[in-house]
């Protein structure tokens, strides 16, 4: 274990949030980190990181959600699961201590959203992360997250390429 240990969060509307956490991957992988990304409400294996995952030594990736729209006003009994099988495999791989960094991507979101219990989550994050750096990416990280967390990065979005029309890129927003 490199002994790093800290709480990250990378939040905003702002584009990065996710291509940030992956440059800490290739960064660390430098070093001989190992990294587990776990990247919840998604299940979409055309994303450059998934197939890219194979080459960066030590850097494993795991997708917990399924490839649909996700009702987060009214979420399906179906991504409530998940979500939690996801969060029950984060807990499992920081208690081990096997990882260097674990990035729970999009974890913000679900806790906006309310698809943990956020005290709980907290809590976990606060006492239980011994070596391992955490870094939980997404949109409208709540403030509790915030207090405990040892770096906050807020993205804002002071332009994208999206509300003039151009989709999302292969190899550059997937
Ligand atoms: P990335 O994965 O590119 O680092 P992100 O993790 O910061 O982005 P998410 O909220 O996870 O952002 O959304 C991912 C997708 O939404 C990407 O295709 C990204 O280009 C797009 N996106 C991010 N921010 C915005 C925005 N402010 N307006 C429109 N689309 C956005
Ligand atoms: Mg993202």
């Amino acid at each position: 274990m490199k002994g790093y240990g800290l709480l990250q969060v990378y939040t905003g509307t702002g584009k990065g949030k996710t291509t940030a956490a992956l440059g800490v991957v290739l960064r660390a992988s430098g070093y001989g980190a190992k990294t587990l990304m776990i990247q919840f409400l998604k299940d979409d294996k055309g994303y450059g990181e998934y197939s890219a995952a194979k080459f960066i030594p030590g850097f494993e990736l795991m997708q917990v959600g399924r490839d649909c729209f996700v009702d987060f006003s009214n979420p399906d009994p179906i991504d409530l699961r998940m979500m939690y099988e996801g969060w029950a495999l984060a807990k499992e791989a920081i208690l081990s201590q096997k990882y260097d960094i674990v990035i729970l991507d999009e974890l913000n979101i679900g806790l906006f959203y309310k698809m943990l219990p956020l005290d709980e989550v907290i809590a976990f994050l606060k006492n239980e992360r011994g070596k391992t750096e955490i870094i939980s990416t997404g949109r409208y990280a709540p403030e509790q997250l915030i207090e405990i967390a040892d770096l906050v990065t807020d993205m804002q979005s002071v332009k994208h390429y999206f509300f003039a029309g151009v989709q999302s890129r292969d190899g550059i927003d997937h």
